[in-house]
């Protein structure tokens, strides 16, 4: 189960951290990989790793178990805004390295039941944390049409359609589905508008819907707000995102807090060949910047 996912940029962190070693917060463990690269590379190193999702948690747990044993590895099935609840039940004060990897984990794609993606038929579901009540279902079948149109313009940055896909879904209600929402989008948008996409024409809906859902840029918003304050003076924080969005808080977070100085003033991207490889890491950007 674990290969399913596979890490994005690894080497990147790996060197964005380079020279540190002490506790790393992964934020994101998912199921485990970069947690493991961490723990493999900084030999002195322990990783507290907390993810929302269960099931991605247990595989990380048994990918991670040898060093959990060793008592390396701390993992909780928690948010990360609940980050410094769980450093302190674990008496941590600082740590030296934060790592976010944002984004869903393929394990979360490949699971049609899960509902994120729009390529398998599944129930509008879209939570990484199955114990929220709020699922895509609610979004697309309770929200008001300006509430609608006002995420897949803004989280989707689908501008031009944004007014015309939220009406379609309005007028088809009740939709129950992936392949019934991909089927709205479809009659909503204009022909020339699905044939000239790079990408599938339902993706920029499903990601403001998975947003939405997830409640992912506040998240991410209030999170940046006091992570440097878990920081060690000379520690890293190191995010790599998968969209404008995400990258544009980030950049914005870095740049404007005086707690931290930036050391990527342009992000890093994944390399031609890790592209090749794992076509899913194109769109990575991953920014880092250490505490003053
Ligand atoms: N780095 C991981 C690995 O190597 O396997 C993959 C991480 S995956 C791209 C992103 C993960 O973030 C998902 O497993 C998702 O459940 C988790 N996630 C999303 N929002 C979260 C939050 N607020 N707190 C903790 N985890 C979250």
């Amino acid at each position: 189960m674990e290969t399913i996912h596979v890490p994005v940029m690894v080497n990147e962190v790996l060197q964005s951290f380079k020279g540190l070693n002490g506790i790393f917060l992964d934020c994101t463990v998912g199921l485990g990989g970069h947690a493991e690269a961490l723990l493999k590379n900084f030999q002195e190193s322990v990783v507290v790793g907390l993810d929302v999702d269960e099931e991605a948690l247990a595989i990380a747990k048994q990918r991670l178990a040898e060093y959990e044993k060793q008592g390396r590895v701390y993992l909780f099935n928690c948010s990360y805004v609940d980050a410094v609840d769980v450093l302190k039940t674990l008496k941590i004060d600082k740590v030296v390295g934060i790592l976010m990897d944002l984004g869903v984990s393929t394990l979360q794609l490949v699971k049609s039941e899960r509902g994120f993606s729009f390529l398998m038929d599944g129930p509008l579901d879209m939570r990484m944390n199955k114990n929220q009540s709020l699922t895509a279902y609610d979004v697309v079948n309770k929200w008001d049409e300006d509430e609608l149109r006002r995420i897949i313009f803004e989280y989707g940055e689908e501008k031009r359609y944004a007014r015309r896909i939220a009406s379609f879904i309005v007028k088809n209600r009740p939709i129950s589905s992936t392949s019934e929402l991909v089927k709205v989008i479809a009659k909503a948008l204009p022909p020339e508008a699905k044939r000239n996409r790079k990408r599938h024409f339902a993706t920029k809906v499903f990601q403001a819907i998975r947003i939405a859902v997830n409640n992912e840029l506040e998240n991410l918003k209030r999170f940046l707000s006091f992570a440097p304050e878990l920081l060690q003076v000379g520690g890293r924080i190191a995010v790599i995102s998968f969209h404008s969005l995400e990258d544009r808080l980030v950049k914005q977070a870095f740049k404007t807090d005086s707690r931290l100085r930036v050391l990527t003033k342009k992000p890093m991207v994944p390399s031609t060949e890790e592209i090749k490889n794992n076509p899913k890491s194109r769109s990575a950007k991953l920014r880092v910047a250490e505490r003053i």
